[in-house]
């Protein structure tokens, strides 16, 4: 039987790392979902196109092929031909991210091409509507957050390892808009599902994250 594992939480939860360590020992793809959206933010910006205009991003959105591929360190993502991985990380793109993935025909082409990848292989995958709309049935769903500070702070030390050198201030300011615009949107808003187990990981090392995730991953699979 196909293994989809779901995984959903705020910014910052550590998501993408432990995801892809979980899927790394199961043995499986791991699907980040947050880089097709930051894509889309990024073509957007490219373009000159204001994020607030629903109706010039939804036409950018169905015009544009947004694609993943995996290599030997993991997912790429691409905008048509051109492999955009290293481009999307900014804060200038994750604030565009966040603005264009509150529209449903947007979300609607992502859920589609998501649902079609985890359909044709074993897959983890991670976002903010993936264990309440694109898999609602994967074997495992699981909600994977922490403090809100904990979280500025941990992706502060990650922006600052790429050489990024925001001030805390300034990463937990964009944290908290960017919660706020993630959880209380009109579509899809990042929520917990009522199924989804909770994994708090404020107190835990990124080992015992993964490690409680594969407990509960295993013990779906055999209950
Ligand atoms: O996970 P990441 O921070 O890379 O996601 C970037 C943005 O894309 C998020 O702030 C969120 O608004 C959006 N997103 C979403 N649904 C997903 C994944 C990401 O709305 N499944």
């Amino acid at each position: 039987m196909r293994l989809n594992v779901a995984i959903d939480g705020p910014v910052g939860a550590g998501k993408s790392t432990v995801a892809d360590a979980v899927a790394k020992r199961l043995g499986i793809l791991h699907l980040d979902t947050g880089a097709m959206y930051r894509a889309l933010g990024l073509a957007a910006l490219r373009a000159g196109i204001d994020t607030g205009d629903e109706e010039k991003i939804v036409g950018l959105c169905r015009g544009l092929k947004i694609a993943v591929s995996y290599e030997a360190d993991g997912q790429h993502t691409f905008i048509e031909n051109e492999d955009v991985t290293g481009l999307i990380r900014t804060p200038e793109v994750s604030m565009a991210a966040s603005t264009v993935s509150r529209y449903a025909e947007v979300r609607k082409e992502m859920v589609r091409i998501q649902q079609r990848l985890a359909a044709e292989t074993d897959m983890l995958v991670d976002g903010r509507d993936i264990c309440t709309t694109v898999l609602p049935y994967a074997a495992a769903k699981i909600f994977l957050t922490a403090d809100q500070e904990e979280r500025a702070r941990r992706r502060y030390l990650e922006m600052r390892e790429k050489g990024m050198n925001d001030s805390f201030e300034n990463v937990l300011a964009e944290l908290k808009k960017r919660d706020e615009q993630d959880m209380n949107r009109p579509v899809e808003p990042l929520r917990r599902a009522p199924d989804a187990e909770l994994v708090d990981s404020t107190s835990l090392t990124f080992d015992e994250t993964v490690d409680a995730i594969l407990r509960i991953v295993e013990a779906k699979r055999n209950g």
